[in-house]
This record gives C-alpha cells, sequence and structure tokens, in this order.
C-alpha cells in the first residue's frame, strides 16, 4: 500500500520564484491541454490520448526555451493529471450520473509532482579479484546532514530545505510540492508492504449525527466540535475587510492571505479531530473491527437545513480515515446498509410505525416498551447488521429470531 509523509520545505526567495513561475506554466499547460482535448473533439470529433500529447509536449520542449526550463516529469505530471480528469469524465458519461462534470478550466495549480527513478548503480568490492556488481537503486530525495533542516533534491532547482521530524519508511516513489496559505509542503509518497489483517475479535459500532459527532455502540458519546460555525465569525470580519479593499492592490493581497490561512487552520482543525478520534477508536479500546453505516454523504448533504452542519463534520473524511486505518494497521472497517437504522428496535427487531423525527433523542419501542438513547439505539442496530453480514445471513428487518442470536454481548 502507499502512504504519503507530509513535511514542510523552506525555499528560499529566490527559489520561491522559480516554484511559483514553474506553478504559472503548468497551469497554462494543463489548460491548454484541456482546451485541445475540447476542441479536436468540437470540430472534428476526434479523441486525443494521452500519448499523444506527450509526443506534442517533446516537440514543444525541442522549439522553445520557456517550456525547456521547467522539468519534463512535473510537466508529464500535469498532462496526467488532464487525462485523469477526463477519464473520470468519460466513466460518469457512461455510468449515466446526473452531475457528469466536464473537467474545468484551473485558474490556479498549487502542485508539482515527480516520479522517482530507478537507476542502475556499480558497486565495487574492496578485495582486488572481485568483479564489479551492478545493482537497481531507486533515487533519495532526501539528503541527511547534521543540522536542524535536511535537503530535498527538486529536479532543476537543487536542494531545498526540509524539516523531516518523523523519519521516512518504505520505499520513496514519488514527491509533491504544494503551496499552501501557511507556506510549502513536500509530500513523499512510499511503498510499504501490506500488513497482514487481524483475526477479528472486538468488534465496535459507531453511529453519526450531527448533535453528537458520534455514538459508539458501548454508548460513548463524542462532542460535535462544529469547526466551521465557531469560525465563521472571524470569517465573517476578514472577508468583509477583503471586499473594502481594492482587488489586486497590495493590502488585498494581505488580507486574501489573511483570509487564506484562516480557512486553512479551520481544515487543519477538523482533521486532527479526526485523526485522533479514529485512533481512539481503534486502539485505546483495543477494538479490531469498526462497522459504521455507509452514508452517501453528498447526497444528504442536498438536504438544505442540515447541509452546513454535515459538511462542517467531514463524514466523507472520518469513513476514509476509518478505512485507511484499518488497511495500514491490518483491522477490519465495515459499512453496513443504513436503512431504517434509527427506526428499529435494538431489543425486539422490530420498526417503530411512526417515522421519528430528528427532534426526537430517545427511542420509546411500541412493542416491547424499550426505551433507549436514539443514537446508542441505531448504532447497536449497526453492530447487529455487520454481525448477520459476518456471519454470511441476509438482513431482514423483523426477522427478531436473527437478532436475538447475534445479541451474545
Ligand atoms: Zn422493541
Amino acid at each position: 500500500m502507499r502512504l504519503t509523509f507530509k513535511y514542510p520545505v523552506y525555499p528560499t526567495q529566490e527559489e520561491k520564484r522559480i516554484l511559483e513561475k514553474w506553478l504559472v506554466h503548468l497551469c497554462d499547460l494543463q489548460n491548454s491541454a484541456r482546451h485541445d482535448r475540447l476542441v479536436a473533439y468540437e470540430t472534428e470529433g476526434t479523441f486525443v490520448s494521452l500519448s499523444d500529447q506527450q509526443t506534442l509536449l517533446r516537440v514543444a520542449r525541442e522549439t522553445y526555451n520557456d517550456f525547456r526550463e521547467v522539468p519534463q516529469d512535473f510537466q508529464n505530471h500535469a498532462l496526467r493529471r488532464n487525462d485523469k480528469a477526463f477519464t473520470a469524465f468519460r466513466k460518469r458519461c457512461k455510468e449515466n450520473a446526473v452531475k457528469k462534470g466536464y473537467p474545468r478550466y484551473k485558474k490556479r495549480v498549487r502542485s508539482l509532482t515527480w516520479s522517482l527513478r530507478k537507476y542502475t548503480k556499480v558497486v565495487r568490492k574492496k578485495t582486488k579479484d572481485a568483479e564489479k556488481q551492478t545493482i537497481r537503486v531507486r533515487e533519495n530525495p532526501i539528503i541527511e546532514t547534521q543540522f536542524r533542516h535536511n535537503r530535498l533534491r527538486v529536479p532543476k532547482l537543487g536542494q531545498v530545505k526540509i524539516r523531516m521530524h518523523r523519519p521516512l519508511q518504505g520505499d520513496p516513489k514519488e514527491v509533491t510540492i504544494i503551496k499552501k496559505a501557511s507556506g510549502w509542503y513536500a509530500h513523499i509518497s512510499c511503498e510499504i508492504p501490506d500488513t497482514p489483517k487481524v483475526e477479528p475479535t472486538d468488534a465496535i459500532a459507531v453511529d453519526v449525527g450531527t448533535t453528537h459527532y458520534l455514538t459508539t455502540s458501548e454508548g460513548e458519546k463524542e462532542s460535535n466540535p462544529r469547526w466551521y460555525r465557531k469560525a465563521e465569525g472571524l470569517l465573517r470580519k476578514h472577508s468583509k475587510d477583503l471586499s473594502r479593499k481594492k482587488k489586486g492592490s497590495q493590502r488585498w493581497q494581505k488580507q486574501h492571505h489573511k483570509l487564506a490561512l484562516h480557512h486553512e487552520r479551520t481544515t487543519n482543525r477538523r482533521k486532527d479531530f479526526i485523526g485522533k478520534l479514529v485512533y481512539k477508536l481503534y486502539h485505546h479500546q483495543k477494538n479490531n473491527v469498526l462497522v459504521a453505516e455507509g452514508l452517501g454523504v453528498s447526497n444528504i448533504i442536498q438536504n438544505k437545513h442540515l447541509s452546513k452542519s454535515i459538511a462542517d463534520a467531514s463524514w466523507g473524511i472520518f469513513f476514509k480515515w476509518c478505512a485507511d486505518i484499518a488497511e495500514r494497521d491490518g483491522l477490519h472497517f465495515h459499512q453496513v446498509d443504513p436503512k431504517n437504522t434509527s427506526q428499529t428496535c435494538s431489543a425486539c427487531g422490530e420498526k417503530s410505525q411512526k417515522k421519528l423525527s430528528l427532534a426526537i433523542r430517545t427511542f420509546d419501542c411500541q412493542f416491547c416498551g424499550h426505551a433507549m438513547d436514539r443514537d446508542h439505539n441505531a448504532a447497536i442496530n449497526i453492530l447487529l447488521r455487520a454481525a448477520c453480514a459476518h456471519r454470511g445471513e441476509r438482513w431482514v428487518t423483523n426477522l427478531t429470531e436473527t437478532r436475538n442470536l447475534s445479541v451474545d454481548r
């Protein structure tokens, strides 16, 4: 599997200037590649492939000086990114999706990527009669120093300061340099061997919500930090200040940066919370199976009353990270059908006759009189469904016997 390590890099003023120039060039290249495909399709109905565009790029590099100044790897990756967008678009067309999403014109590009190649290295042994040996080695992007900062090798630029606050693992394959509001970062993608899956023993289920971020099947709750709502006040102030400045002026740019920084911090806070939460769920209570409901987040987000809270909660990231951490540490993550999890009694298995609105926080069963916290009830239902799936049984909502078998906690 692939793991990406993120480090801050500190280019000098001169290096920043060159990197920014390259970003502008790559943006133009990506847009023109997109434009070529658009024109070719509209006028002749033909399809321009990635390899066609790469051939054109080689010609352009021979002809124009400004093309030669930028490393070819960066340009190839920009073309590949464009190709990826078109492949995804064609896939959506084939599936006849509601939103086809034609690849958009990019206002700016923020990152440059290059691959690390393998090369042949000759190793000489110290004894006289030993033969020359050749081995295949991958380029190491990092040069270690005895100072606070190590150095990152960037093609055609030289060595840029990088702060290695944690060691790299595995075999580095690709490096991306990204410009953010708070500075420059290097993402190093490494290939690491797969972790074997552990035998599933202890399972926990979570039900996500907006009142509490999540409720586990043990009845524990995690409060919802509502980062966006907290950040809204300052956001409004920064935006207002920005709108009062002349667009493009020095002071406008300063304010624009402030606003971007504010957004980035909110994102960081959210990711920090989710990362710690996922770790806690797996490792603090020694659970090796995590079960959640399989929500189509983009569908519920269209509910206009809840959309802001749901977008703010970032359940998409939460579920993705649950799956990623499970893969990294050899644990299990399972998503079940979310239908009626909050409308069914976890004790007797009967579905509530009246639809429970979100405002009602306790679940009162009309059939067996079981009363329980709404989210806790849903979490137990999710766990029961997963137990059914684990035994290879099909889930039937009103099949009470199946449920009673699985309540062995
Ligand atoms: Zn009941």
